[in-house]
């Protein structure tokens, strides 16, 4: 049988289509469609190209068909206001979490939201992405947001002392943030459970980022010239609260380019 899931989705999708007259005859025909594919599940609990179907149709129904004037306009180009460094987990999308719309946020997402220092070989995907978001959309905030729970920084925090790893590449990508492990290893006066030394160090990570941010020196002149803002945040979604925190520090000129 296929799931209870699936046979909810195309009952919300039939009310949301019959509720309109003027698309009555194609929204019938996809009912129809899906239906059928939801048969051919068979034994097949979850149907990945039918959820995809299903989700982009409402898009293109509820979003893309009502806002067509705003689609036409991000067709001629992008200006976001922010850059975002989020973290890869599913439950943190910053589309969701602070209602970001088509255009207005260019996102870069990896495992635990980490920048990495300027560095032409080793990390050239976030370079290339915070070059082009700087230099050609000319966005004026960087966000670098955390979050709670996150694995990657429990990854970090459980990294043993002697270094001793045992992935591929997670446990050395996380590893741009040791700065920050090893503040709050040295907080360990505080006698913090491991579970809070982690949401700590979610949040350190960030600080960390915000200053591997300073090494490019396209955000160091953004900054400079007062284009550019540099932004902490960390979301909750335990408690469902945002922290929200400027990067302080005091740029000297010798630092610039
Ligand atoms: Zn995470």
């Amino acid at each position: 049988m296929a799931s209870q899931e699936s046979y909810d989705a195309i009952a919300g999708l039939t009310k949301l289509l019959s509720e309109k007259v003027e698309l009555g005859g194609i929204a019938a025909a996809k009912i129809r469609q899906l239906t059928t594919e939801l048969e051919a599940i068979g034994e097949n609990p979850f149907n990945p190209d039918l959820r995809i179907k299903t989700g982009f149709h409402y898009f293109r129904t509820e979003k893309f068909e009502k806002n067509r004037g705003m689609f036409e306009q991000l067709a001629k180009g992008q200006s976001p206001k922010f850059m975002v460094f989020a973290c890869s987990d599913s439950r943190v999308c910053p589309s969701h979490v602070l209602d970001f719309q088509p255009g207005e946020a260019f996102i870069v997402r990896n495992i635990a939201n980490m920048v990495p220092p300027y560095d032409k070989t080793k990390y050239a995907g976030a370079g290339a992405a915070i070059e082009y978001a700087v230099l050609h959309l000319k966005v004026e905030n960087i966000v670098v947001m955390g979050h709670s729970c996150c694995g990657g920084i429990k990854g970090l925090m459980s990294i043993p002392d002697d270094g001793t790893t045992s992935s591929d590449f997670i446990e050395q990508w996380v590893q741009i943030c040791n700065p920050a492990r090893s503040r709050i290893r040295a907080d360990s006066n505080k006698k913090l459970s491991f579970d809070d030394q982690c949401t700590n160090c979610e949040k350190e990570a960030v600080n960390v980022s915000l200053g591997n941010l300073l090494t490019y020196p396209f955000v160091r002149e953004g900054l400079l010239k007062k284009t550019l803002t540099l932004k902490g945040a960390h979301y909750d979604f335990i408690k469902g609260t945002f922290d929200l925190w400027d990067l302080d520090f005091k740029i000297s000129s010798s630092l610039s380019v």
